[in-house]
């Protein structure tokens, strides 16, 4: 699996020019990423560290001398008719990326090299038949390279899939790319291959580009396993070719055959001096790695109890996993501060289209809701509303329980006068139980709880209900 990912730099990687998604054509171009004559390319600082700090959390070894060479090769979008790539010595190689199996376990995928590069330039169709046009905004853009080893690990589709799913995850954490699959910041080529079962050679392989999302990576994999091995059934054989991945009839379609390896013509460049990493460098760098999305999500499994589930829907986003790791150190039973956040906080947060830190609602205020609701002193229903109040102004949950008079009644006298209430107004109903209709119960609970607007306590009302019709 190939996986490349733009970085999430402000310039690119040699020049000053800002990287964007869209915008006009050549308006974020100069003439270092235009390879124009003299002009002299000064390596990103903040690519270097955060390809190496990748390399780290995939495990890698860091190469400590290393440098970067010429690909060479004419095509329109690459405007120095080489690409400044690592071909020797990657910044990181035999590392390795677990991803969760179905059973709960894990699997080891072995990553071969992570290395940096720059992006290409775009060529698009222009509208009405105006022919081909290049755009070199993208051009010499820090990319990052990720490959897995050979022999390779990933054995279907779920996995590349998967594997894919943690990838991004883990470059959302370090912050080193947005993940936006459907953008192209982040693109990812399989290259498939099969054998019979028992073989120990492996079959030709194909290359699968065009893959905009995850469930196109996982479709595009099982098709093409699919594919190979209907050929090959058939007595044909597989060509090495890449092949290109059409969304709409989910069927892969060539794009070009290979015949044979290019030659690149890979030289050290000589406009950019060689790098020379020390120990320090790479264990300072190493500091600055957060605990990652898997460990993180096992831990929550192991520690608090949580289902694979809701660990992993916490753990996906490092901001979620630092709100619920913070509410549950304030205090408060782990599942129902996790069941708040996910449930009703996610559905304010994606209607107001904000993340949970640029919202009213901290740590706090949801450790306050769930402690309230815990100690009987509010209904999970007005649990809710207090829940939305706070959203809205910022409030903590005590202090409008307080304002607002919605503490729940729990105390016996009390509840006892308004279940005999609603008994007394409803003869008719109260005879219908008493003809044998044990089912009208819910009718009285559902009564006293619409008389004291929610805030009877529910387990008390249901006993006192049963009580009082019992002693009619
Ligand atoms: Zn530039
Ligand atoms: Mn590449």
């Amino acid at each position: 699996m190939e996986v490349h990912a733009e970085l999430s730099t402000k310039s690119k990687m040699f020049c000053r020019c800002p990287v964007a998604f869209g915008g006009e054509p050549n308006t974020r171009i100069c003439e270092v990423c235009l390879g124009l004559p003299g002009a002299l390319p000064v390596p990103n600082r903040a690519a270097v560290e955060m390809v190496l700090r990748t390399a780290l959390a995939l495990r890698c070894e860091i190469s400590l001398e290393s440098a970067f060479q010429r690909k060479n090769y004419f095509y329109p979008d690459l405007p120095k008719g080489y690409q400044i790539s690592q071909y020797q010595a990657p910044f990181g190689h035999s590392g390795y990326l677990d991803i969760p199996r179905p059973d709960g376990s894990t699997k080891r995928i072995r990553i071969r090299r992570v290395h940096l590069e720059e992006d290409t330039g775009k060529l698009m169709h222009l509208p009405g038949g105006g022919g081909s046009g290049i755009d070199y905004n993208r051009a010499g853009v820090p990319l990052m390279e990720v490959v897995t080893d050979f022999p390779p690990d990933i054995e279907s589709g779920d996995e590349a899939k998967e594997y894919l799913v943690q990838l991004r995850q883990i470059l959302l954490y370090l912050g080193v790319c947005d993940g936006k699959m459907e953008e192209g910041s982040l693109r990812c080529e399989p290259n498939v291959s099969v054998r019979p079962a028992g073989s120990e050679a492996f079959g030709t392989k194909t290359e699968l580009k065009n893959l905009n999302s995850f469930r196109s990576v996982q479709l595009g994999a099982k098709y093409e396993i699919e594919r190979q091995s209907s050929l090959l059934d058939g007595g044909g054989t597989v060509r090495q070719e890449t092949r290109g991945w059409n969304e709409a009839r989910e069927e892969s379609y060539v794009m070009r055959v290979k015949e044979s390896e290019n030659d690149y013509r890979y030289f050290t460049d000589p406009d950019l001096a060689p790098f020379r990493f020390t120990d320090a460098d790479i264990e300072a760098l190493r500091a600055t790695i957060p605990e990652l999305p898997l460990e993180r999500s096992l831990r929550y499994q192991r520690d608090f109890g949580l289902s694979a589930y809701d660990a992993g829907v916490l753990t996906s986003d490092a901001e979620w996993a630092e709100f619920f790791e913070e509410a549950v150190g304030i205090g408060g039973d782990p599942k129902a501060i996790c069941n708040q956040l996910t449930q009703d906080f996610s559905a304010m947060l994606k209607a107001e289209g904000l993340s949970p830190r640029r919202s009213k609602v901290s740590p706090a205020h949801v450790a306050d809701l769930v402690s309230l609701i815990a100690e009987g002193r509010i209904s999970g229903k007005i649990g809710k509303e207090v829940f939305a109040q706070s959203f809205q102004s910022g409030a903590l949950p005590t202090d409008i329980v307080g304002e607002r008079g919605l503490s729940q009644i729990s105390d016996e006298s009390e509840l006892r006068g308004v279940v005999r209430n609603v008994l007394e107004e409803n003869g008719p109903t109260v005879a219908k139980f008493k003809g044998g209709n044990l089912g009208v119960k819910g009718f009285f609970v559902g009564q006293a709880m619409k008389a004291t607007q929610g805030r009877a306590n529910p387990e008390m009302v249901q006993r006192i209900v049963t009580e009082e019709l019992e002693s009619i």
